[in-house]
């Protein structure tokens, strides 16, 4: 959740140089979308009492699909609902980015090709420590870089 937002809060930072065509919360949007694909693991428990993990809710169509009403949505003018599709396709195009980037696989295509995605930078880079551990760390390390930059950031802006 935190990855997609910060990396939208610095690109905002960096090319929009102001935030008034992207406020915050379009950035929370980023951050909740960057959730949603996770939201099999609550509903296949809540019906079947199993847990279906990384399923439909982990392939780049979920992403595709919000980023191609984007699209829709820009051409017929309705600029900001089209902006919060473009949130949410970042938001979940970045989930299921980092799942294949960090550890496990999955089925990018499915059901168009059964081909697996995995890229397992966590386990490859870090084999001793588990993958969940590792996530929380990095989840720390990230929120309090990112505190720090905001904190820096402001007081940039007082001097000048
Ligand atoms: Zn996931």
């Amino acid at each position: 959740m935190l990855l997609p937002m910060m990396l939208l809060d610095f690109l905002r930072h960096k090319v929009l140089k102001n935030k008034r065509n992207l406020p915050n919360r379009y950035i929370l949007i980023v951050g909740l979308a960057g959730l949603l694909p996770d939201i099999d693991i609550p509903i296949s428990y809540l019906f079947s009492g199993l847990v279906v993990h990384r399923g439909i809710t982990h392939t780049a169509w979920v992403s595709l699909l919000f980023l191609l009403g984007f699209a829709i949505l820009q051409f017929v003018k309705k600029h900001d609902m089209a902006k919060i599709f473009l949130m949410i396709s970042i938001g979940t195009g970045s989930h299921v980015a980092l799942d294949v980037l960090t550890a496990g696989s999955l089925q990018l295509f499915y059901p168009l090709s059964n081909a697996y995605f995995a890229v397992n930078l966590i386990p490859k880079l870090f084999p001793h420590i588990g993958v969940t551990f590792a996530y929380t760390v990095l989840d720390a390390l990230l929120l309090f870089g990112w505190i720090a930059t905001i904190i820096l950031r402001r007081r940039v802006q007082d001097i000048f």
